[in-house]
């Protein structure tokens, strides 16, 4: 008999999509004899998603969706997703078929062969803003330096099996990066490589503001070595003062001084922009923390297709 395939479908106000997705996405499954589910996460859509899937669900039984109270954000989307799976793997996949269903079946056949993880690598980022594509290198090469994994192109679209999906939601942290958890798992794993196609239908659900939050959060839920970073350049500051420090006192002994008033400014400017960052920073930090200590649960859901009423 063949092995359950869930496929989890992170969907934020995607009510156009639903249709062409489920049947493009299970044609194709269903072609190469790929026994499957596919799990709608409607991440507190405002539009119809929701009821689009139930409207598919009446003809076709493998589709499902679960709706959250609010949009908490394709994070928890996914990790609601890993949770309510039937499968003995798991692919995540955009709703807007950026993802090509083609790679589901390349990454299927992978994990047959004994991989547990297989990593969805973009090729290319296919048509986005030469800015973004600035930033992602820089957010990619910033987090490769301080983590050591090498995550370039990297994607949220991946295949993990049910084992390395029971271990992620079994860590407690709520302020989750789901791209960078399957590399630090170590499991045994693999690439396939995609073109990122074009959005089928509806606009990006990313603002600037919502990926600079993002990249942020990740970085600092991923590595503290910003943290460790303040207390050199808080050295190298003391160190420098020092240095000054020695040379005003000479100047006052030899009776030069008065004419400082320039690096008395400047030096208070530079002092007070250093205490602020570094303070931002912990502040940062100390948010992360107390998110983490709340323990509040990543995601209410409001509704589901196969159950009424139900929280989480
Ligand atoms: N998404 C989500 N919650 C959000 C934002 C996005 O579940 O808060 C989903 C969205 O519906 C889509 C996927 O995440 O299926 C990727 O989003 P999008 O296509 O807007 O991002 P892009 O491809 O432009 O990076
Ligand atoms: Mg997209």
């Amino acid at each position: 008999m063949s092995k359950l395939l869930t496929v989890v479908i992170p969907s934020y106000n995607e009510e156009e999509n639903i249709e062409n997705t489920a049947r493009t996405v299970l044609g194709i499954l269903d072609g190469e004899g790929i026994e499957c589910e596919l799990l709608f996460v409607s991440d507190g859509s405002s539009d119809g998603t929701f009821d689009a899937v139930r409207r598919l669900s009446a003809s076709e039984g493998r589709v499902r969706c679960v709706e959250f109270s609010r949009n908490f954000g394709k994070e928890a989307a996914i990790y609601a997703g890993l949770a309510r799976g039937k499968g003995d793997c798991f692919v995540i996949m955009d709703c807007d078929l950026q993802h090509p269903p083609a790679t589901v079946v390349e990454m299927y056949r992978l994990w047959e062969q004994g991989y547990e993880i297989v990593e969805g690598t973009k090729k290319s980022r296919g048509k986005q803003f030469f800015l973004h594509k600035a930033f992602a290198g820089l957010f990619y090469g910033i987090l490769n330096a301080l983590t050591g994994f090498d995550m370039q192109n990297s994607s949220d679209f991946k295949l993990v099996d049910r084992r390395v999906a029971e271990l992620l939601l079994a860590m407690p942290e709520r302020q989750t990066f789901f791209r960078a958890m399957t590399f630090w798992t170590g499991y045994k794993s693999c690439k396939v490589y995609y073109e990122v196609g074009e959005r089928v239908a509806g606009q990006t659900k990313w603002s600037v503001h919502k990926l600079f939050r993002y990249a942020i959060s990740n970085i600092i839920s991923f590595s503290s070595v910003p943290l460790k970073a303040l207390s050199y350049v808080g050295t190298v500051i003391i160190f420098l003062g020092a240095i000054l420090g020695i040379q005003t006192l000479i100047r006052y002994i030899m009776g030069s001084a008065v004419a400082g008033f320039t690096t008395v400014i400047l030096l208070q400017l530079f002092i007070g922009g250093c205490v602020l960052t570094g303070l931002g920073l912990i502040g940062r930090y100390v948010a992360a923390i107390y998110e983490e200590v709340k323990g509040r649960p990543r995601y209410i859901i409001e509704r589901d297709t196969e159950k009424e009423e139900e929280n989480d």
